[in-house]
């Protein structure tokens, strides 16, 4: 039993590290602390001196504890009490906000936001322990390196939970990336955001707002997001407010989904950009060819990466914005039936992915060319993930995939410890056995089937798990080629060479 003197030195504890971590200013200490003793009905204070070190996890974890015993939290969701303890001794947005302005000033961008980094992680509202769960590796693939990472920081949802989710849901906010999230209490529907504190920035004259993603697929991974509610648009305005980041910000990229379907991110109802670190596998890939672009002061080059690319490099940001526009309304017009490319049938097809950075004084775009079309043969996408690659991959590939940092589903940690145990001939195979549609691993029967028919079922569990991987990495690198409207053949390439020559006018 947690005495009240404990959990008066854990508020204690809690407000000093708030001080040390948060920004939590010393003018504000009592007003906090008597917050905190009010919360928990703790009528003294504590008295007794703070330990050295404050292990804040634990600390918090016996708040927590108190506070549903004593039937302070409103349910019995962990996570949305964590937030809102947390959210106590995190200073105001405007506090927040002034403390980046000045530090962006006087130490510089890249400070500020190194800044609000650690601030984001200390409150917990990126959530670096559970995002150390993940299972990641590196693989050095025939067109650069990629990343795969097993997601295990996003725990799957079980029906119950789906429709308690659907159940709290009340429109309010009306979407994961409104500013109106700022502060609010979360439900079984939506994730408790009084941990979230996001940046004003001014983007091409209009107001957006930049946050830290709480699941951090890649290093320093933002969001940059309207502050209006509006659907996404990938047009002139988009390539200009991309081109206008990172000038501003000029330690990071900035990309923005395809806005169509299929080919596009999960939100297409509200206007967001996603960027960070520029640690991208596709950052890393080789010029294949330049071409003299028609539009002065600019060059238009195929970059030798799994899908199609079209780079756009320019010293002049106005010459960048002109020439990336440029190629997007080329493209979103272009057919090429010899190779099937059909940019619209009832509806628009082609679509692009635009990705900004600035380096060495020049503005760099880089157009992934995508189509969404469907046929008969191809009902999820012509240029989606095949169905034999599905048992990895059914889900779209966004922009961070179509870059080469993969995301596969948490599930597939357990099931490829199961395969291995045919691998590494712990269980007998059977082809029939998994294939019935009942066999928890149905989906994965040519998986296995072809793994033990390169390497056998005498291994070590090392050895299998070993396999498993270099079929993943495989895959992945499938998975990036059928992502390519002009593929990696005689045909495919001279196809792309007509796109750039013909569709674009280069030399
Ligand atoms: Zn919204």
């Amino acid at each position: 039993m947690t005495t009240n003197n404990e959990i008066a030195l854990c508020i204690d504890q809690l407000v000093k590290y708030a001080e040390q971590n948060l920004a939590l200013s010393t003018f504000d200490t009592n007003y906090v602390r008597n917050t905190l003793l009010d919360h928990f009905c703790i009528t003294a204070p504590n008295t007794v001196e703070l330990p050295e070190t404050i292990e804040i996890q634990s600390i918090i974890n016996t708040l927590i504890a108190y506070g549903m015993a004593n039937g302070l939290a409103k349910s019995d969701d962990v996570i949305l009490y964590e937030t809102k303890i947390f959210g106590m001794v995190t200073p105001s947005p405007s506090v927040i906000n002034n403390i980046f302005k000045t530090k962006a000033v006087t130490e510089g961008i890249e400070c500020a936001t190194d800044w609000y980094f650690e601030l984001s992680k200390a409150n917990n509202y990126v959530r670096m322990e559970d995002i150390n769960k993940n299972i990641m590796w590196d693989h050095s693939g025939s067109k650069g390196n990629l990343v795969v990472t097993i997601n295990l920081s996003k725990p799957e949802k079980d029906p119950a939970q789906i429709a308690a989710a659907l159940k709290a849901k009340t429109g309010y906010p009306a979407c994961m990336l409104c500013t109106t999230n700022v502060g609010f209490a979360g439900n079984a529907g939506h994730p408790a955001r009084q941990t979230l504190r996001i940046i004003p920035t001014t983007i091409n004259n209009e107001a957006w707002s930049i946050q830290y993603s709480p699941y951090q697929y890649y290093d320093k991974h933002l969001i940059a997001l309207c502050d209006e509610h509006r659907p996404m648009k990938v047009n002139q305005d988009c390539m200009t407010r991309l081109i206008d980041f990172v000038d501003q910000f000029p330690h990071f990229f900035l990309g923005s989904n395809a806005a169509l379907p299929i080919v596009g991110g999960s939100i297409l109802t509200h206007d967001h950009y996603q960027g960070g670190g520029k640690g991208l596998p596709m950052f890393g890939a080789c010029i294949k060819k330049t071409y003299k672009s028609p539009i002065k002061g600019t060059d238009i080059s195929i970059v030798d990466w799994y899908n199609s690319v079209v780079r756009v490099t320019s010293k002049n940001k106005a010459k960048a914005i002109e020439a990336a526009t440029y190629v997007l309304d080329k493209w979103a017009v272009y057919s090429d039936e010899s190779v099937e490319i059909l940019c619209a049938t009832d509806a628009q097809h082609n679509a692009i992915t635009p990705i900004a950075r600035y380096e060495n004084g020049v503005y760099i775009m880089d157009m992934i060319l995508r189509n969404n079309r469907t046929d008969e043969a191809h009902p999820f996408g012509i240029y989606h993930p095949t169905e034999d690659l599905h048992n990895i991959k059914k889900e779209g590939i966004g922009i961070i995939e179509v870059m080469g940092t993969f995301i596969l589903p948490g599930r597939l940690d357990k099931e490829l410890n199961e395969i291995a145990h045919y691998i590494d001939g712990t269980n007998a195979f059977d082809y029939d056995t998994v294939a019935n549609a009942s066999h928890p691993l149905t989906n994965h029967k040519d998986m296995i089937k072809s793994i033990i028919e390169k390497v056998g079922t005498e291994n070590t569990n090392e050895q299998a798990q070993s396999a498993i991987r270099d079929y993943i990495n495989t895959t992945c690198e499938q998975i990036l080629e059928c992502t390519a409207v002009f593929k990696n053949t005689d045909t495919g390439r001279s196809a792309f060479d007509r796109f750039i020559t013909e569709g674009l006018g280069c030399k």
